[in-house]
């Protein structure tokens, strides 16, 4: 029996979170990963532009991050009681970048800071509503389980992404349009009083990526002054990736809380929440704070000693010039082979990350605009770029990322693959 099917006797689906199993590769199992590659237990190598859905922004096994952590192991075991002094000096780091945090507690996974930024949210305003938009993902908890990839019918409707949510848990979440102006002045106008949050990506990567305009992120931020609504940036994707003080620096538009993640150690299970220190001085890690906040790895050295080594290294060396260059290469070289080869896309992303969507432009701006993209030429094209060792996940509207790691050449590799590619599905 292979490890795979001795995998799926024990373990349901075979893998350890949704979207790991992907159809045609049920086979897959993982043996090693460095820099910009991983390879499989048939000895295959693959250059890696999944990613892990984003953590690895200096490349796999980042040597200086990898050294930090082992002299982190070497000295220093999570304790479980007061703090290290590398949580602080990371806490003071995280409120001098990121633009909107002035104090911030550190969270596992990215799930639990925006849980713990949605509870924070009705704890201070007494209100029972959430705003979120289609197309965004903010983690597998219930407030927030829906409307991520709806079916065409589900849009304007609540979508659950799993069974198993109290129906008035879903009904406290409006989900709106992204980049509609309107529909948020409209949802303020009706339900102002009770909306205690208004949570999004800045840019929803996990449709891959749909820019926001400048007037909806300000039409958030003025709906939720005036409404004393709590604005919540996730920026569990775009933190650190896109920007040192993630994509809100970028638009120059300051939430009240930020939630962080993934690329923030480079791949250490990690999550932050941050923000104002009037709203985050209610969590209970402030003695008599009502606001209940534990976890028992949390601050757990090991991440620490990640995310300390990746905020260094991002701040000493080139990185965000080196992804963002590649980024821009890849998004005008692949445009440029689609136009020569006829075949109508739309290839977008921001920085480091990149999407190829089989749809004519203009570039989308919502999801529904997504719904041009023909999701069997998005998956098709993947696959066969997967058959030639480029490691594009093979799935409906997920984005591909850049690393620190990632050379000229890795980018020369993906442009032939495609061309190969496109070429065969053409045929
Ligand atoms: N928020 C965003 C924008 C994400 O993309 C994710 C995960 O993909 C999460 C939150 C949840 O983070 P985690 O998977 O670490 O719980």
């Amino acid at each position: 029996m292979t490890l795979a099917e001795r995998a799926r006797r024990v373990i349901p689906g075979g893998v350890n979170s949704g979207q790991r199993s992907i159809p045609g590769l049920t086979d897959l199992v993982i043996t090693r990963t460095q820099g910009s590659r991983f390879w499989d237990s048939t000895g295959r190598e693959f250059t890696d532009y999944h990613a892990a859905f984003g953590p690895p922004l200096l490349g796999h096994n980042d040597p200086d991050v990898a050294a930090a952590v082992a002299a982190a192991r070497a000295s220093l075991s999570l304790t479980g009681v007061a703090v290290t002094e590398g949580e602080v000096l990371l806490a003071e780091q995280l409120a001098e970048l990121v633009p909107s945090i002035e104090k911030v507690l550190l969270t596992s996974t990215g799930s639990e800071a925006t849980f713990h930024a949605l509870r924070l949210a009705r704890a201070v305003t007494g209100r029972r509503l959430v705003v979120k938009f289609q197309g965004c993902y903010h983690g597998w908890h219930d407030a927030v389980s829906l409307n991520v990839i709806s079916a065409p019918d589900r849009i304007g409707r609540p979508d659950p992404t799993s069974t198993g949510i109290l129906p008035e848990v879903l009904d406290a979440t409006l989900v709106l349009r992204f980049n509609d102006v309107e529909a948020v002045r409209r949802a303020f106008a009706d339900h102002g009083d009770d909306i205690a949050a208004v949570i999004l990506e800045p840019v929803p990567h996990n449709v891959g990526a749909l820019l926001p305009t400048d007037d909806f992120l300000r039409t958030l931020r003025e709906e939720c002054t005036r409404a004393g609504s709590v604005l919540v940036f996730d920026e569990v994707i775009t933190g650190f990736r896109h920007a040192l003080g993630g994509y809100q620096e970028v638009a120059g538009i300051v939430p009240d809380l930020t939630t962080l993640g993934k690329a923030i150690a480079n791949g250490a299970p990690v999550g932050a929440l941050g923000g104002r220190a009037d709203l985050m001085e209610h969590f209970s890690s402030r003695p008599g704070g009502p606001v209940f906040f534990a976890g028992t790895y949390n601050g757990h050295p090991d991440v620490v000693a990640a995310a300390s080594a990746t905020v260094r290294k991002l701040r000493e060396e080139p990185v965000h010039e080196h992804v963002f260059r590649l980024g821009d290469r890849v998004r005008r070289e692949l445009d440029a082979l689609y136009r020569r080869l006829d075949v109508p896309v739309v290839v977008t992303g921001f920085g480091s990350v990149f999407v190829t969507y089989f749809m004519p432009g203009p570039a989308p701006r919502s999801y529904d605009d997504l719904l041009a993209n023909d999701a069997s030429r998005f998956v098709g094209y993947r696959r066969r770029l997967v058959e030639q060792g480029v490691f594009e996940l093979p799935l409906n509207l997920k984005r591909s990322h850049l690393s620190y790691a990632h050379t000229d050449a890795d980018v020369d590799r993906l442009l032939e693959a495609t061309e190969r590619a496109v070429g065969a599905m053409l045929a």
